[in-house]
């Protein structure tokens, strides 16, 4: 396998740790940043493990999901009441874990089955890490 690597920076986003007993429960936001790892077994015609130029499907993912949304997760207690006060106030993205780690994984998955359909199967995701700032990031990296 042969790897290559893309990081999307500054994804502004905010969120909140409901069950969290310290700063973290409260609503807060990161400039995030997302470093995908692309693998093939096959490069392309031009030697790509993925043409960076042809990536605007992960970045539509990211603008119409993450970019300037709230991410809950969907077992917040307080989802409903946040959000009803003021609908039009929140652009919500809802996930069963909102954690830097939850969010390595859930991007994965749906950045991995978006390659692989792009590509016919001949390219696939092999990591992804998630910074929520410069010091807190996390890596999700499945074994095959
Ligand atoms: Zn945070």
């Amino acid at each position: 396998m042969i790897t290559c690597r893309k990081t999307y920076l500054d994804i502004p986003f905010g969120h909140r740790q409901p069950f969290h007993d310290g700063h973290c429960k409260f609503i807060h936001g990161h400039n995030w940043s997302i470093t995908v790892t692309f693998g093939c077994d096959e490069r392309d015609i031009n030697g790509f493990v993925v043409d960076y130029g042809k990536l605007g499907f992960l970045k539509q993912w990211i603008d119409e999901n993450l970019d300037h949304a709230c991410v809950f997760r969907k077992d917040d207690p307080l989802l409903d009441t946040l959000v009803n006060a003021a609908p039009e106030a929140w652009k919500v993205f809802l996930v069963d874990d909102c954690s830097n780690e939850g969010l390595a994984v859930l991007v994965f998955e749906e950045f991995d089955k978006l390659v692989r359909a792009e590509t016919n199967g001949r390219a696939w995701v092999t990591e992804v890490e998630i910074e929520e700032d410069s010091k807190n990031s996390a890596k999700y990296a499945p074994k095959f």
